[in-house]
């Protein structure tokens, strides 16, 4: 990124960190219910008309256990490739909102993804979502459910971690993401209690985590605290070596304020020339086509469920 522009970004997100700083002593402590309550004022939203808009892809990755599509929107022909990935934990609709909100400001600024390859996969677990449960239909914690060395069958009083690796189909759509969208970075926005916000990262991802840490302020940390065998991060990051950030929100704090916070993180991850990892070419091939369905900008409003 340009230094000036950096300088630039880093200025404006400094003021908008101190106004969410004001506005999150507002919050009503329900993230959740803060994102359906939030809708976005059209004029946040400039751009040209939707017709002059470029089509965003949009590509039906699978199914949900309960049959909702779940979806990816690509954005660009670059050659850098980046993953957006939220609402892996289907009780944390923030990171949904935010990954939503960076779909929408793509959409409405083609220029930022000059160069870039960007999908994004807001709704990895509809059902979950729609349940307001963090596991899937079959009760699956999904960020336990990827085929990571460290993979391992839940203990019996836990959340299950399927019953096998990949044994959901949500995990699968999510691994057919990565294997279409062949990301040097991929970033996984989840939410956590207020105080251990961060950003969180596997594999050689610490630059990019500093990176995004200029910009929302979030520690960088490379143990969340606790084990997470199967999560995407292990499987990616450590398994993979794609550099992988988990960004964890902190929640009680809205969505539309999680994404003024994190705009300029997520446009600087999405740019990051300054880390350049290496490209990685996973061994695995895609062993079912993804279904192409549309070509058309999504029209589900940003704050549904
Ligand atoms: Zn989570």
């Amino acid at each position: 990124m340009p230094r000036a522009r950096a300088v630039a970004i880093l200025t404006v997100c400094l003021g908008g960190w101190a106004l969410s700083v004001g506005a999150a002593f507002a919050a009503d402590g329900l993230d959740g219910a803060s994102v359906t309550r939030t809708p976005a004022p059209a004029a946040v939203f400039p751009g040209p008309a939707p017709e002059e808009r470029p089509a965003a892809a949009r590509i039906e990755l699978g199914r949900s256990v309960d049959g909702r599509p779940i979806v990816m929107e690509l954005f660009g022909e670059g050659d850098e490739h980046v993953l957006v990935v939220g609402g892996i934990h289907g009780n944390e609709p923030t990171g949904v909102y935010v990954a939503r909100r960076l779909a929408r400001f793509l959409r409405d600024h083609p220029k930022e993804f000059d160069g870039r390859t960007i999908g994004v996969v807001p709704e990895a677990n509809p059902d979950g979502l729609s349940r307001g449960t963090r596991a899937n239909a079959h009760g699956v914690d999904l960020n336990r459910n990827f085929p990571s060395e460290n993979w391992c069958r839940a203990a019996s009083s836990g959340v299950s971690h399927g019953t096998h690796p990949a044994s959901e189909p949500e995990t699968q759509a999510i691994l057919r993401a990565v294997k279409m969208v062949q990301p040097q970075r991929i970033v996984d926005v989840h939410s956590i209690p207020a105080g251990f916000h961060c950003n969180n990262y596997d594999g050689p991802a610490e630059p990019l985590a500093r990176l995004m840490s200029r910009f929302n302020d979030y520690p960088v940390e490379a143990d969340i605290g606790y084990p997470t065998p199967g999560a995407l991060g292990s499987w990616a990051g450590v398994d993979c070596g794609i550099p992988s950030i988990t960004l964890e929100l902190p929640r009680g704090i809205s969505g539309e304020d999680c994404w003024e916070n994190n705009q300029d993180a997520l446009l600087a991850f999405a740019d990051a020339d300054e880390a350049q990892p290496e490209r990685v070419q996973l061994a695995s091939e895609v062993t079912e086509p993804a279904h192409r369905v549309a070509t058309a900008p999504p029209t589900a409003p940003l704050g549904a469920p």
